[in-house]
């Protein structure tokens, strides 16, 4: 595991946070907003220290928190979950991933995702010794779309679980109710598990047209599905590391058992916060002006990207867009991304951080480099303007 081509020794975000550090360029490497989440949210943490929440909270989550998780899911969504049985807090969306994955895979069960993917998939996949398989989303005139034959063609009798992303992490985009229709009709036809990462469900963008649409809606699907999400990109606390896991319960109880081991329990004055903020209306509202900000923001950078000559596929969630350095010349995106603080001042991701070595998917994006715009005005025009210095 430590250090093959595809699980490298550190992360690419620790690397490039690093390098960003070291040489004083703009950081749009790791996703993380430059302002905190709404003053009320965190005096609910500071007053849940001041009250004592300070000892380990109850396995499954504090009930408040079990409760509020429960009601959102419900009240966004429709999907009805018993907050006592089906719903567990989780020390952010990676720990419910990677402790998803290891109740649910092992040696000889292949684990589906979309390629390219979040970094810590193919981490938890090899660490619970299964198989990593891939579909690929392809840049299209409508933005990175997922190929339904190739999807297809990607399922096999081992296919055990398939981890869905969407809104999408690196390529921003929203998974329709057609390609997610597509999945569910091959999970069910594999009678494969869907494990759902849906941390940006509320950071879809304006002018996309796309809707978030959690699989677990779908028919069938609910009693084969586990959601995750997690505070951190809703509320902008990502240090907070608060996540959950939704489902049935024999689902739910498999990954608590690996939890338990894992981290025990976590995040004992954070929990109330987090139900307060997922409860509070003001706090709704501050979300829905974050997704208005975040769209602007992602505005401002893809024009700075086009001008500056790289090609953009506009993002239609997340904080995140993917921009081709092919057209000024550079053919590798991670050489491109060493060199970048020195050229330009800025720190970006090669998109090869989210492939497989050597796979269709790593070959078409070798020249692609993911930047964030969750950072405010002024950082990222200093970052256009260096960007600017690459013709
Ligand atoms: N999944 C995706 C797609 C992410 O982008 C991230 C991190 N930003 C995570 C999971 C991890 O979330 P958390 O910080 O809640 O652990
Ligand atoms: N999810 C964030 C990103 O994709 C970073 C989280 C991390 O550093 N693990 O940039």
């Amino acid at each position: 595991l430590m250090g093959d081509d595809d699980v490298p020794r550190a992360t690419v975000f620790a690397e490039m946070s690093a390098l960003a550090a070291r040489t004083g360029a703009v950081n749009l490497g790791q996703g993380f907003p430059d302002v905190d989440g709404p003053a009320s949210v965190a005096q609910a943490a500071a007053d849940a220290i001041a009250a004592g929440a300070n000892q380990y909270p109850p396995g499954p989550g504090i009930p408040a928190l079990r409760s509020a998780i429960a009601e959102h899911q419900a009240s966004h969504y429709g999907l009805r979950w018993d907050p006592d049985r089906e719903v567990l807090v989780t020390a952010g969306a990676t720990e419910a991933l990677a402790a998803t994955v290891l109740a649910l895979a092992g040696p000889g069960d292949e684990v589906l995702t979309l390629e390219p993917f979040y970094d810590s998939y193919a981490a938890v996949v090899a660490l619970a010794g299964a198989t990593h398989t891939t579909a690929p989303l392809v840049a299209t005139a409508e933005g990175f779309r997922l190929d339904l034959d190739a999807l297809a063609a990607a399922f096999t009798p081992r296919t055990r679980l398939v981890l869905v992303n969407t809104p999408h992490n690196p390529t921003g985009t929203v998974l329709t109710r057609d390609e997610l229709a597509a999945i569910a009709r091959l999970a069910v036809e594999h009678d494969a598990l869907v494990v759902t990462d849906e941390v940006y469900e509320h950071l879809v963008l304006d002018g996309s047209g796309a809707t978030h649409v959690p699989i677990a809606t779908l028919p069938g699907m609910a009693e084969r599905t586990l959601t995750i999400s997690s505070a951190g990109k809703t509320f902008s606390f990502t240090g907070w590391k608060i996540g959950w896991v939704t489902g049935p319960e024999p689902l739910v109880t498999a990954v608590r058992t690996v939890k338990q081991f894992l981290t025990y329990v976590n995040g004992a004055p954070f929990q109330p916060a987090v139900a307060f903020a997922l409860r509070d209306p003001d706090v709704a509202a501050w979300v829905v002006e974050l997704a208005h900000s975040l769209s602007r923001r992602r505005d401002l950078l893809c024009a700075g990207l086009e001008d500056a000559g790289f090609t953009v596929v506009r993002p239609q969630g997340t904080y995140f867009v993917l921009a081709d350095a092919a057209p000024l010349g550079y053919a590798d995106g991670a050489a491109l991304c060493r060199d970048l603080p020195g050229l330009a001042g800025v720190v970006g991701v090669p998109v090869t951080a989210f492939t497989h070595a050597g796979s269709d998917v790593d070959r078409a994006l070798r020249s692609w480099v993911r930047f964030t715009f969750v950072k405010r005005d002024e950082v990222l025009t200093q970052a256009v303007a260096g960007l600017h210095r690459l013709h």
